[in-house]
């Protein structure tokens, strides 16, 4: 049983964002009609054009909502919606203040889901994007994470360092701390609410970006540019990065994950780490090199050093997606070549 199946009216916050956009348009592509939140009117007239040229236009709805963290900002938006992917938070590490990260984050979650509560009784699903920085902070070996674990070692940094401690941290707190309040929340209302809450815990997310870019690529959004930086531009290609490593997880796997919990029965109530595998910087230089015509033929692929080795440091246990939702994960090279083209198609 599809627990929200098309044509169902699903509500997406944050609805111009690198990993929202894709959201939406999976969403609108199964067939669904969407309302989709921004902070100002002019960051969805892209939407609405981009949209409207893939002929969804009439299943689009924009609507502005300025600021996340006043209370009663999502009553009018949660009306009449059956689903709720709510993926709004600030992932800027430009940002300075604690605050800056947290109010929006926590907020805007528990604000959303108190917006459901009161005004969306048709509600049958909420899901919120957290990320794998509420489950983990870089550890100092080799690890394997699964859904129990929780960062406790980002709160550190802040409570050593303060304002001047690492954006990621900060970040990550904020991840950390609205995840748990939308749990207590969720604990604390489901005897008597008609909806199930479903979290989605996704690593580093790459792919092709196909939401408004105002500029080039330094105006990408935060996990994409990094991935431009060192593989196509003049990010360092040393030892050290190239046997870097993480986990990552291509959008639009990203995206789908959102989907399927709004469909999937047994994803009810779950935390969900959605995650492509680890990765070494070298191994994208690798991918890259084998992509045959290279996209972008003014910034040819570095080598680096191949055949380079090193623990990947940072794993996930992904089993709970797989059984639960069951994503067949795009490769390095699907990533990397999708997401050179997008670059190539923008002259950079
Ligand atoms: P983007 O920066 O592309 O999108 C973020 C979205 O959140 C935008 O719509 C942005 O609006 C909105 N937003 C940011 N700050 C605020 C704020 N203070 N008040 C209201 N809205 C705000 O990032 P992503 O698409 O990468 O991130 C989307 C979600 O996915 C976030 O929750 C992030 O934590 C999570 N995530 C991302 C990962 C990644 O690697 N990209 C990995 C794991 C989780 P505006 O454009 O107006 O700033």
């Amino acid at each position: 049983m599809t627990i929200v199946p098309p044509p169902a009216k699903v509500l997406v916050t944050g609805a111009n964002g690198y990993i929202a956009i894709w959201v939406v348009r999976l969403l609108l592509e199964q067939g669904y009609s969407v309302r989709g939140t921004v902070r100002s009117a002019g960051k969805g007239e892209y939407l609405t054009e981009y949209f409207g040229k893939l002929g969804f236009g009439d299943k689009l709805e924009i609507v502005v909502v300025e600021d996340i963290t006043k209370e009663g900002a999502f009553d009018q938006a949660v009306q009449g919606v059956d689903a709720i992917e709510h993926t709004a938070s600030p992932f800027i590490t430009s940002l300075v203040n604690l605050s800056d990260f947290v109010d929006p984050a926590v907020r805007g979650t528990v604000g959303v889901l108190q917006s459901a509560i009161k005004h969306a009784p048709n509600v049958k699903r909420i899901v919120i994007t957290s990320s794998c920085g509420a489950v983990m902070a870089p550890p100092p070996q080799p690890t394997i994470f699964s859904e129990t674990d929780w960062n406790t070692s980002s709160q550190m940094d802040i409570d050593k360092n303060g304002v001047n401690a690492d954006p990621l941290s900060k970040y990550r707190v904020s991840k950390t701390l609205a995840e748990k309040a939308a749990w207590e929340f969720y604990e604390k209302h489901k005897g008597s609410i008609g909806w199930e809450l479903v979290v989605i815990n996704p690593p580093f997310v790459f792919g092709p970006p196909i939401q408004e870019i105002t500029g080039g690529p330094e105006s990408l959004n935060t996990s994409l540019k990094p991935f431009y930086d060192i593989l196509v531009g003049d990010g360092p290609k040393t030892e050290k990065l190239l046997s870097t490593s993480n986990s990552w997880v291509d959008v639009r796997d990203t995206a789908l994950s959102h989907i399927l919990a709004i469909q999937k029965e047994a994803a009810a109530g779950e935390r969900i780490i959605v995650c492509g595998g680890a990765y070494l910087w070298q191994e994208w230089f690798d991918a890259a090199n084998t992509i045959q015509p290279y996209p972008l033929p003014n910034h040819p692929p570095a080598k680096g050093m191949p055949g380079i080795t090193a623990p990947y440091v940072i794993q996930y246990n992904t089993a709970k997606a797989d059984k639960l939702l069951g994503i067949r994960y795009k490769t390095k090279a699907e990533t990397i070549r999708d997401t050179l083209e997008i670059f190539a198609a923008k002259g950079w």
